[in-house]
């Protein structure tokens, strides 16, 4: 048996029925949350960890990354999303060799684990061939962070069903082989595929009862939406990624069947995905989740799209009480402890991980981050929520995944950090190689591809 007796801290548990954040101790048995509160009687060999000072809150949760890109962290920050389509999906993703998938995906999911996040929703959509799946998930394994592998099919690929073949063999092989590891479907959906094909893949995950996840943006639903409708494949395990420009009614009437939706608003805004969905969401009554989806673009922190998402929100509510008083919102319904839920709780459901991790409660597994408190951007501070929430990542003193230290006294634990970005360098180099070559026979592959990925977003002008 190994205890760890975390002591001394605040205590954030985003557990609704607990205070906003109290002082008490967390025993971590074997892995677990074995107890939560003040003089906990610890069994002889468990380790006390003096915390004073220190704020703990459950591990963050990225519903959204496509992690595999990390080698190619900020090559694409300042493209738009044609731009990204064209070219890392047109130019490099097929030329990515399964070690290129391992490097990239041990390289972003170690940096989650650094900036506090335990658990990722890994959007895999480069898995060309079985050799590449099976290398990133070696990757997440390397890590040592707790991921949903959601295994995706490359984009460009002409409208079939998924390679369920492929991800049944993943699902009985290497997912089933990491305690850290499940699995769920990143799909085309009705958005980006046949009806046929949307319904031929939603009903080959809930036949699994796996997570099945999409992208939505830049076109309004179309029939498809209707036809997996009638087909009852919208529940609690569908998650859609954006859903910018899905109409309120169908956000409502999708919330009510129980699916989830993660925004990464971060690109959303910068790239051309329209508007985030956070505030119909909320005004819906339901929560969403949150990602960043890459490295390519954004910094990768989950909390900045916490920020962000609560940013807008609240703008949303003081324009609503603008139109209908004349003057801003006295107080905004929407607060940092919503924004830390989304990050954490929301994440987990969007995953189908909420019985398993997002708050801290006894007999959850212990994914936790410990953030120091005492420095210079962030003693005194006066509300711990507050602080977790606008914490730099540098702040991050340690992570446990399943009581397990991945970091700690502000150092990775358990990774070689020079030798995986030293691979990372060399798997980033050739690519961005490929991104940057500029040779006639260069320059009229990147014009064909951006004008068939440009025909895709061309749409009648809207007024
Ligand atoms: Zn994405």
């Amino acid at each position: 048996m190994s205890a760890i007796l975390l002591a001394g801290a605040t205590v954030i548990t985003v557990a609704s029925h607990r205070p906003r954040d109290e002082r008490v101790d967390i025993l971590v048995v074997d892995g677990t949350i074995a107890e939560i509160g003040r003089d906990i009687t610890a069994p002889a060999t468990t380790e006390v960890v003096d915390l004073t000072g220190r704020i703990i809150a459950p591990g963050l949760v990225n519903a959204h990354l496509h992690t595999w890109q990390a080698a190619l962290r900020f090559a694409g920050a300042d493209w738009t999303l044609p731009e990204y389509l064209a070219r890392m999906h047109g130019e490099v993703a097929h030329r990515y060799t399964p070690d290129d998938m391992r490097i990239g995906t041990a390289s972003g999911a170690t940096a989650q684990i650094d900036a506090g996040v335990t658990t990722i929703g890994d959007w895999c959509h480069n898995c060309l061939t079985h050799d590449h799946a099976v290398a990133a998930i070696e990757g997440l394994v390397e890590s040592g962070i707790r991921a949903v592998f959601l295994h995706g099919t490359p984009h460009g690929v002409r409208d079939r069903p998924h390679d369920i073949a492929m991800f049944d063999r993943l699902m009985s092989g290497p997912i089933a082989a990491g305690p850290l590891l499940t699995g769920g479907l990143a799909i085309k959906g009705p958005q980006l595929s046949s009806a046929t094909t949307a319904v031929a893949d939603m009903t080959a995950a809930r036949d699994r009862g796996v997570v099945v996840t999409m992208h939505q943006s830049n076109g309004i639903p179309g029939d498809a939406w209707d036809v997996v409708d009638r087909h009852r494949l919208w529940g609690p395990r569908v998650n859609i990624v954006h859903g910018t420009q899905i109409p309120t009614p169908l956000v409502r009437r999708l919330l009510d069947r129980g699916v989830t939706f993660t925004s990464t608003p971060e690109n959303e805004l910068g790239q051309g995905h329209r508007s985030d969905i956070v505030a119909e969401v909320v005004a819906a009554g339901g929560s969403p989740s949150l990602g960043t989806d890459g490295d390519m673009f954004v910094s990768g922190d989950v909390r900045i799209a916490a920020r962000m998402a609560l940013s807008r929100q609240r703008a949303t509510e003081h324009e609503d009480a603008r139109r209908d008083t004349g003057m801003i919102a006295h107080s905004t319904p929407t607060g940092t402890a919503d924004a830390l839920r989304w990050a954490t709780i929301e994440g987990a459901r969007a995953l189908g991980l909420a019985d398993t991790v997002g708050t801290v409660e006894v007999g959850k597994r212990a994914d936790l981050v410990v953030i120091d408190a005492t420095g210079v951007s962030m003693w005194p501070h006066h509300d711990p929520v507050a602080a977790a929430l606008h914490a730099h990542s540098g702040a991050v003193e340690a992570v446990l995944v399943e009581g397990r230290w991945r970091k700690r006294d502000h150092a990775l634990v358990g990774v070689d950090v020079a030798d995986l970005q030293a691979q990372a360098w060399r798997s980033g180099s050739r690519l961005i190689d490929l991104v940057r070559a500029d040779g006639l026979h260069r320059r009229v592959r990147r014009r064909v591809v951006q004008k068939v990925v440009n025909r895709r977003f061309s749409g009648p002008r809207e007024t």
